[in-house]
């Protein structure tokens, strides 16, 4: 999700956005997706105006697309009338947005507003530390914790891109590819039990 919208990753309203149609979904569905969406509205206010339906249209098929065109339009709303039509720059702020979890507003945080302090946990993340042997949790929210006390500072914000990438292509959900991991000597492998090739 470093890329929401070609040439467009740092506008803080496309990245929350992008990030949102992004849960459970390719990245390149989510790209072409958003990319559709902010051809016709790219602000709050646009947003705002368009009906659930015709947000359904555009974002059709992320997964969830008519949860996430209910969330996107009542988030457009919220933001002009609680925060002056910005997207927050805290925590707490964007949790209060619907469709909003850690993992988004983490990433927002990070991608949107360049902070340092947030790591964004997302499924790989969670998995490939556990595997790693870093943490021991069972649950992201978990994880994140456990991540700020092991991780050095200087990484946080960069634990989900560098771990996003090592799942989808390495350290993959079912079969993680062992055999080929730069990283397989000082792996203790936690809790895998099936590999790739
Ligand atoms: S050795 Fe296997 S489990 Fe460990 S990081 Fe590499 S792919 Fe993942």
């Amino acid at each position: 999700m470093e890329k929401i919208a070609d040439g467009h990753a740092v506008d803080p309203f496309r990245v929350l956005v992008g990030t949102m149609l992004s849960a459970q979904t390719k990245d390149a569905v989510t790209l072409a997706a958003s990319t559709r969406l902010f051809e016709v509205a790219s602000s709050p206010s646009a947003l705002a105006q368009l009906s659930v339906r015709r947000i359904e249209r555009l974002i059709y098929p992320v997964s969830f697309y008519r949860h996430k065109a209910k969330h996107v339009r009542t988030t457009s709303r919220l933001l002009l009338s609680d925060h002056g039509g910005k997207v927050p720059t805290t925590m707490a702020e964007l949790l209060t947005l619907p469709g909003v979890g850690r993992k988004t507003a983490n990433l927002v945080l990070i991608l949107a507003h360049q902070s340092a302090s947030n790591i964004c946990v997302d499924t790989h993340v969670h998995r490939i530390s556990n595997r790693l042997g870093w943490v021991r949790t069972k649950t992201p929210d978990q994880t994140e914790d456990a991540l700020y006390d092991v991780v050095p500072r200087r990484w946080w914000p960069h634990v989900n891109r560098f771990l996003v990438t090592w799942g989808q292509n390495v350290c993959k959900p079912v079969y993680p590819v062992c055999g080929r991991c730069a990283i397989e000597n000082a792996c203790p492998r936690l809790g895998v039990t099936r590999v790739g090739r």
